[in-house]
């Protein structure tokens, strides 16, 4: 199907492949993996979706459909390979191109509906950053009675403590200071402790159930694990380009866990925008024009954003 594109959010990875620092890049490139529009046009064996009805794409375009993940609704781990929205070649060769644009075509299994609860320009950031943080959320059951802590509170980790949040679970934020602990609080958390203060490692040992980890930079592993309880979880979905050192004394003190989670499936992906729509979260959202892409991404960089920007894709027209 044809989508008309409203807006494009910005995530860290549109940066590292624009900059072939995750590894070689087919130019001209177009990037962006955050896309929410409007149907403007459907082929005949389109049946999930209608002209006009408002939608969104993330990180995936395509999977095998045949592997043991995909026939489980876990696209995102495809055996098969998977064909990511942009930079990906796709099963008819194409290089796929992705959302700073005005229209894009999507086979319709990997469109999602939007709802209209969401409002439209704090909906894209929902299609990599929601997703990447509801997953891990859900598959280590994050609700009521659990603790859970989010490392950094930028794109990712603004959208993982409202999740957390809205579960149930006790929310805490670890951040590199205290400058965002007004917001990280009016986000959902009930506690907010500085990682640049040594204290805090002390006076958290033991704590958490599950810890989110949304830094793309490498930390003191030992450090943060023994923040966790007996059974506890350390999941990543930050990736830093150096390996995370795991001591095993932090992980066998506690029976630890070291995960990882990589993006959502497609039906996952659609139970967290209805969740998000029937719970009223969004993303905190800085609109931007076209041209203003670059300073943005600078920006991005410097962490100088609260929390996500989003390219409004009718200055494009
Ligand atoms: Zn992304
Ligand atoms: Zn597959």
């Amino acid at each position: 199907m044809l989508i008309e594109i409203r807006y494009a959010g910005i995530c860290h990875s549109d940066i590292h492949t624009v900059r072939s620092e995750w590894g070689p890049v087919a130019y001209p490139l177009t990037v962006g993996h955050e896309i929410v529009g409007r149907v403007a046009e459907v082929g005949p064996d389109v049946t999930r979706h209608a002209v006009g009805e408002r939608v969104g794409v993330g990180c995936m375009v395509n999977s095998c459909r045949e592997c043991e993940a995909c026939r489980d609704g876990q696209e995102q781990y495809c055996t098969g390979g998977n064909t990511m929205t942009y930079a990906g070649v796709d099963r008819d060769g194409t290089v796929t191109q992705g959302g700073y644009s005005t229209h894009v075509v999507v086979d319709e299994d990997f469109v999602l509906r939007v709802p209209e609860a969401i409002p439209y320009e704090a909906a894209a950031p929902l299609l990599c950053a929601g997703i990447t943080t509801y997953s891990p959320l859900r598959h280590w059951k994050a609700g009521p009675g659990s603790k859970v802590a989010v490392v950094g509170l930028g794109g990712l980790g603004h959208m993982a403590v409202k999740i957390a949040a809205a579960l149930g679970a006790e929310v805490t934020v670890l951040s590199q200071t205290l400058n965002k602990k007004d917001d990280g609080l009016a986000f959902g958390a009930e506690h907010y402790y500085a990682t640049g203060d040594k204290a805090t490692f002390q006076a958290l040992q033991n704590t958490f159930d599950l810890i989110i980890n949304t830094v793309s930079a490498p930390i003191k592993m030992s450090s943060y694990l023994r923040l966790l309880r007996l059974d506890g979880v350390f999941v990543t979905v930050g990736a830093p380009p150096q390996p995370l050192e795991v001591p095993a004394f932090a992980l066998i003190n506690s029976r630890r866990s070291f995960a990882g989670s990589n993006i959502g499936g497609i039906a996952e992906t659609q139970e967290m925008l209805d969740f998000c729509a029937e719970r009223g979260i969004a993303p905190e959202v800085e609109v931007i024009g076209a041209d203003a892409v670059n300073e943005a991404y600078e920006r991005v960089l410097a962490s100088d954003v609260r929390y996500r920007f989003v390219i409004d894709v009718d200055t494009l027209r």
